[in-house]
């Protein structure tokens, strides 16, 4: 084990969902030298993690796609479209708003290349484990790798990892779900392959099976109207989300407990599908996680907290670095989401503060971990907006700036705001 510093940087970003991605994005073309640490061997967050197949985000409700994010996440898609994907705008038949389908394996290749042509050094299969502090700063994390663990040191920390683990590990003060601490639900969408091509998925026949199901099966299904689905572009598979289990709490016996139920569900539910659906007669399970998708977990105490309110209101504020433009999506009960749409010009504000922590200067947060109450966590925690929170968080932890207004001029500048 190393205990010596072993490299300075400007910023270190932990985690490489979409909000790390974004945020060392933006730290790099801001003029940082920056370090993205992720615990898998590969980027993506929960896209690559949990078979969440679509971003959401990237546009406003409406008739037409009104785009609220660019910047970084214009980088993404171009990088996604380069790997084979179309990164275009799809008007998803379950819900009515525009995604951007994406497939994982191209995801992860367009993550690294993207990184790559902005210099940003990547560490994967490194989790970041500790934090040293001063009264109000950050000096430096400990990376546990293959390795060993070993300190680097830099300017700015970004945390992305979902999770809140940087600031866990920073001591930062820190809510659990939401103010009775309860948790959105935990979800495992599942990839089907072996379909016939010709048969088009048939929602009755589905939702039949659920029926026929529920009448006596092990783990009966919450979403009766036969869940989310799509068909996977150029595949052929199936992308469904069926499975959803509330979780007790955050501990690690929870979490194996959701796994290997999930893993009996998503068993079941194949074989209901094969023996009852039409088109389904040869499927078989091709993917599920490699995690269980997590939608809920820590909020660190930030220096301001987004309301359902300033979504409802489309709040528009000057000192603003981000747009969130998701309809604000609650999974209190698990497999019967609610949707609130947001209000004003289509999008609300996302300001500087909600960014920062409190009682530390140097260490910002982006992602699903932003400033947010119970309501309006159901919109910024989505992929498309976390890109553009990432980019603010890395802008600011590069340029160390404490105000939104010079924060988001920055942002602008370079494409994330218009
Ligand atoms: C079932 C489900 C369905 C969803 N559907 C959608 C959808 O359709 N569209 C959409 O846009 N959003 C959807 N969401 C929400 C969205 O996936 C997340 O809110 C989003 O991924 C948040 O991005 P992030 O980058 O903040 O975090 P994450 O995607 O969770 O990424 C965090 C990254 O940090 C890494 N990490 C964690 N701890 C450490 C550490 N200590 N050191 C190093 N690395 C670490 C993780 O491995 C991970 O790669 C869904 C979520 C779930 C669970």
């Amino acid at each position: 084990m190393s205990r010596k510093i072993e490299s300075e940087y400007d910023v270190i970003v932990a985690g490489g969902g979409a909000a790390g991605v974004g945020a060392a994005l933006g730290a790099a073309r801001a003029g940082a030298k920056v370090c993205l640490v992720e615990k898998y061997g590969f980027l993506g967050g929960a896209a690559t993690t949990s078979q969440v197949l679509a971003y959401c985000g990237f546009f406003q409700q409406g008739r037409t796609p009104i785009k609220a994010v660019g910047g970084a996440g214009d980088l993404v898609l171009e990088a996604m479209r380069s790997c084979g994907m179309t990164g275009e705008a799809y008007n998803s038949e379950t819900t009515g708003n525009w995604i951007i389908l994406l497939n994982p394996e191209g995801t992860k290749l367009a993550f690294d290349r993207v990184l790559a042509d902005h210099g940003v050094d990547v560490l994967l299969h490194s989790r970041v484990a500790a934090a040293t502090r001063t009264a109000n700063r950050i000096e430096s994390v400990t990376v546990a790798g293959m390795e060993g663990r070993r300190r680097i040191a830099a300017e700015g920390f970004v945390d992305a990892t979902g999770d809140a683990n940087l600031s866990l590990v920073a001591g930062i003060a820190m809510r659990e779900g939401d103010d009775q601490g309860r948790l959105q639900a935990v979800s495992a969408p599942i990839r089907i392959s072996g379909l016939d091509p010709e048969v088009p998925f048939d929602r009755e026949a589905i939702k039949a099976a659920v029926r026929h199901y529920n009448a006596s099966g092990a783990y009966p299904i919450t979403r009766d109207d036969g869940g989310i689905y799509t068909r996977i572009p150029g595949t052929g598979d199936m992308w469904w989300m069926i499975i959803d289990l509330a979780l007790r709490d955050l501990s690690s016996s929870s979490f194996t407990w959701a796994e290997q139920r999930a893993r009996e569900m998503a068993h079941d539910y194949v074989a209901m599908l094969r023996a009852h659906v039409p088109g389904f007669e040869r499927c078989f399970l091709a993917q599920s996680g490699p995690q269980i998708g997590i939608r809920e977990s820590r909020h660190p105490a930030t220096r301001y907290e987004m309301t359902g309110q300033d979504l409802a209101s489309g709040r528009q504020r000057p000192d603003s670095v981000a747009r969130a433009a998701w309809p604000a999506e609650l999974h209190g009960e698990a497999g019967k989401p609610v949707y609130h749409s947001v209000g004003g010009p289509g999008y609300a504000s996302v300001p500087l503060d909600s960014l920062r922590v409190r009682g530390l200067e140097n260490l910002f947060v982006a992602g699903r971990v932003i400033g947010a109450d119970p309501v309006a966590y159901g919109s910024v925690r989505v992929m498309g907006t976390a890109f553009a929170t990432g980019e603010a968080a890395g802008i600011a932890a590069a340029i160390g700036a404490e105000d939104g207004e010079t924060v988001g001029a920055e942002v602008r500048r370079l494409g994330g705001l218009t």
